[in-house]
């Protein structure tokens, strides 16, 4: 099959996206938070886990510690109790006190809102970085990358890269900056609802049209 060329994807990257954002008018961020340090708290433990068990947790978590300075003080073991529903729930229980701790003593106990600053914090990654700055700060630094993000582009044909930095860059050439947050809800919302990583439903699915994988991925 001849390659696409980039004026081609980009137009078909922009008609995914209307017919995602009529499918999903208000995808958002389905982690439970009132705040950015609640956000934060939420990604590190979002890391193989559910949005759903990560809320479930955060419930109590989240009346319990109402500060990184509550965080950073808590017990390692009572810390660990209050999160042993989610997985690796030994190593984020570290990772929240030792972000937590660097919050107090280099931010005065607030959430960062840079991507330099953020990602020099303990359990934090690119993806939780942008998960960050594009909800809790409205900042469009970058595309989070996650395992649905990263099905979708590839089956969409919007890249070939399997690298997470490489598919960011690859989709921020093709979706103007100020739909980047919004994007990567999209992509999650159809690949958690249509786009299933066993069997997708393509039957239903409302940007086939759009989609070269369509009846053959899964
Ligand atoms: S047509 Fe199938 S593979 Fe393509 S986006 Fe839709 S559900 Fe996914």
């Amino acid at each position: 099959m001849a390659r696409e060329s980039k004026e081609s994807r980009q137009k078909r990257a922009g008609q995914i996206i209307a017919l995602l954002q009529k499918t999903y008018p208000d995808a958002h961020c389905e982690l439970t938070y009132s705040n950015p340090l609640e956000l934060l708290m939420a990604t590190i433990l979002s890391a193989q886990c559910s949005d759903k068990q990560v809320n479930i947790v955060t419930e109590k978590l989240f009346k319990k510690y109402r500060s990184a300075k509550e965080f950073a003080g808590a017990s390692l073991p009572e810390l660990e109790k209050d999160i042993q529903r989610i997985g690796l729930f030994r190593n984020k229980a570290r990772s929240i006190q030792a972000c937590c701790r660097a919050l107090v003593e280099q931010h005065g106990g607030t959430v960062p809102s840079t991507m330099e600053a953020l990602i020099e914090l303990a359990g934090v990654g690119r993806k939780t970085a942008n998960v960050v700055l594009g909800n809790a700060f409205a900042v469009n630094h970058g595309v989070v990358v996650d395992t649905h993000v990263a099905r979708l582009s590839q089956r969409l044909g919007l890249t070939r890269e399997t690298d997470p930095v490489k598919i960011e860059a690859a989709l921020q050439e093709l979706v103007p900056r100020e739909l980047w947050t919004l994007l990567s809800h999209w992509l999650i919302w159809h690949g958690r609802r249509r786009c299933f990583a066993r069997s997708p439903d393509c039957a239903h699915c409302e940007i086939q049209e759009l989609c070269p994988s369509r009846f053959k991925a899964g």
